[in-house]
């Protein structure tokens, strides 16, 4: 009713007090959705590396917080001034809200937007505040904006994007992040040709992603390299004409002699960690582009062959969300899906409850999920 006004909810989220140990798994207090805000019920959120990394220490965030960056979920209720969507909505959240107005959006990358980039590492709304709280009445800070490992959560009407009705949440909750990254590094940050050779280091959410959508933009050659060997069949089923156990043989070596010895036009890094960086650079032909995709440690460093970036004229990349324009290209990977010309069942590995969320991270952890997601 217009005019009542919103009150706090409580609702069962997975907080994490300190890195290095498991997600508390408690009902805290959500506040109600704030001048431009909107309250989300969450269906579906994915279980991603993103997240691991803050889990471990590795990318550090203030805490107590509460994780979770991809997912789908349905508008409970809206604060003052929202234009875009209202109660009753299915919503994917989108975990680098943009402004629409700064340099960043102007200019067609709205991953790179000051607002989202500033709520990422704060874990603070707009106005610098949050909107959860625990028992004790201790303030919690959100996630990339989102923190969709919360049953209900309260975040940005700029950090949500409305998905037709009839779109299943578990397949919205997996476009959200793994798909339109992966893909997105293959469609808009490398611009695939067709006929062209490609090598993707790390055949997980995004690697796949990167293999599902080189394909789709014409590769001829799509070359799968992991560490795990078990990362073969569902490697080939999205797509890759080849793959190479790194674990077992020099990757370099390998992708060369399966490019009559001159390294793939295209290499794409979805793992974060400097040697299958170094690998990929080294695997990219004269001319070529390697497209970093894989989110490292905050100190990571890696040894480029800097003569190569000259002799060789390569082009060494990174991609944000794919650099992708979330609120169009979202709705873009549906209708793809819905046409029959994107994959998403196939990625799919597990659900879990989010009770069993810690339980989760241990099976991504074990390298045994292509993707797992935590369904209400
Ligand atoms: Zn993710
Ligand atoms: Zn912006």
């Amino acid at each position: 009713m217009m005019g009542m006004s919103l009150q706090s909810v409580f609702a069962p989220a997975a907080v994490l007090y300190q890195a290095g140990k498991p997600l508390v798994i408690e009902e805290v207090e959500v506040r109600p959705p704030q001048a431009g805000e909107v309250r989300v019920r969450m269906k579906a959120a994915g279980v991603c590396h993103s997240d691991l990394h803050v889990m471990t220490g590795d990318l550090r965030m203030p805490e107590p917080i509460i994780l979770g960056h991809e997912g789908a979920g349905i508008v409970e209720d809206v604060g003052p001034g929202v234009t875009t969507v209202q109660p009753g909505d299915h919503v994917i959240p989108i975990w680098r809200a943009s402004c629409g107005r700064c340099e960043y959006c102007m200019g067609g990358k709205p991953a790179l937007c000051d607002m989202g980039t500033a709520m990422r590492f704060t874990g603070l709304m707009p106005d610098g505040e949050t909107r959860f709280r625990n028992a004790k009445g201790d303030s919690i800070r959100h996630y990339a904006g989102v923190s969709t490992f919360a049953s209900l959560s309260t975040m940005p009407e700029a950090a949500v994007v409305p998905i037709p009705k009839d779109f299943p949440f578990y397949k919205a909750a997996l476009i959200g992040c793994g798909v339109i990254t992966g893909v997105g590094a293959a469609v808009y940050a490398a611009q695939v040709k067709p006929g062209s050779t490609v090598a993707v280091w790390g055949c997980g959410g995004i690697g796949l992603n990167i293999i599902q959508g080189a394909r789709r933009m014409g590769a001829r050659r799509v070359i799968a390299v992991d560490t795990l060997a078990q990362k073969e069949a569902k490697a080939r089923q999205l797509g890759a004409t080849d793959f190479v156990d790194s674990s077992q043989t020099d990757a370099v070596e390998a992708v060369k002699a399966l490019t009559d010895g001159k390294g793939a036009d295209y290499t794409f890094e979805a793992i974060g960690l400097p040697k299958p960086i170094e690998q990929a650079f080294d695997a990219t032909r004269k001319g070529g582009t390697c497209v970093i995709a894989g989110i490292s440690r905050g100190d990571a460093r890696a040894a480029i062959n800097v003569n190569q970036l000259v002799y060789a004229e390569k082009t060494l990349k990174g991609t944000l969300y794919g650099s992708a324009r979330p609120r169009v290209d979202l709705l873009n990977l549906i209708a793809m899906h819905e046409a029959g010309d994107l994959m998403l069942d196939e990625l799919l590995t597990r659900t879990w409850p989010l009770t069993e969320i810690n339980e989760a991270y241990d099976a991504l952890k074990n390298g045994e999920l292509a993707r797992g997601l935590i369904v209400w």
